[in-house]
């Protein structure tokens, strides 16, 4: 079979206040980095990621064969991750580059289930969530703590809360009920489904940020449970696309047990 075809294209910003922004990525080579992860799998056709002006909206997608992200989006996190309220417990190129590594690997959670055919059984958005937290823990492994770090500050921040202290002390309060109408789970949701995973994958190591974030004591005591059934799907369904030779570099220890 042909190598597959990654193709990164960065476009010229819209609006010139984007252009600092795409120096930023180009400076991080986000889309070649991000592209890595699509190369490792025996993708069927080509598939390109982009970084653009959208108009002012804040959003990223994987359409017709095309992951994009918008530069507003980046902006959007960058402004986030420089806020001078921002707690210590995240560093500003964590709150940074976490939610935009999080954001490509989301889309190409999408993008896999497009290309490989991947059943999906349940909501598709949290699918791909799990796909970006399960490749975040196992093969960033070394920066994943900063990285989820810095994907659950970005969601407080979407969730209006800012901190884990606020996050602590909210009590009920007024909802907007078609907020839970959205494909996607909630903001204060993915905080806690990831940091679950987080602690199901690694209850020592992640400990200090579950104890800060709360992570109640019921949702807590199946958070290993919760990850083994991402992992068993995960090997299932992903590990046999891999190319054998990401395979035995990133899974060696699932090389022979991977089903055919
Ligand atoms: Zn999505």
């Amino acid at each position: 079979m042909p190598a597959p075809v990654v193709t990164t294209i960065y476009e010229a910003p819209k609006n010139p206040a984007h252009q600092p922004v795409l120096d930023r990525l180009r400076e991080r080579q986000a889309l070649e980095k991000a592209s890595e992860f699509y190369r490792l799998f025996r993708l069927p056709r080509p598939l390109t990621l982009k970084a653009k002006g959208c108009d002012g909206e804040i959003d990223a997608w994987f359409e017709n064969d095309e992951i994009t992200i918008c530069y507003e989006y980046v902006a959007y996190v960058l402004d986030i991750a420089r806020n001078p309220k921002r707690p210590d417990w995240v560093s500003e190129n964590d709150a940074l580059v976490g939610p935009v590594i999080d954001l490509f690997l989301h889309e190409g959670g999408h993008a896999i289930f497009d290309y490989l055919k991947v059943p999906v059984l349940g909501n598709e958005e949290d699918a791909a969530d799990f796909v970006a937290s399960y490749v975040e823990l196992n093969l960033y492994k070394a920066d994943a703590y900063g990285l989820i770090a810095g994907i659950v500050y970005c969601y407080l921040n979407e969730a209006g809360v800012h901190s884990f202290k606020r996050l602590r002390r909210m009590r009920g309060g007024p909802v907007d009920g078609q907020t839970f109408a959205d494909v996607h789970s909630t903001p204060l949701q993915r905080v806690y489904n990831v940091l679950c995973l987080a602690y199901g994958y690694d209850p020592v190591r992640y400990k200090a940020l579950i104890d800060k974030g709360v992570l109640p004591a019921e949702r807590a005591s199946g958070c290993k449970v919760e990850y083994e059934q991402v992992d068993y799907a995960f090997k299932t369904l992903l590990v046999p696309h891999l190319d054998q030779a990401a395979l035995a570099r990133l899974f060696p220890q699932v090389n022979s047990a991977a089903p055919k």
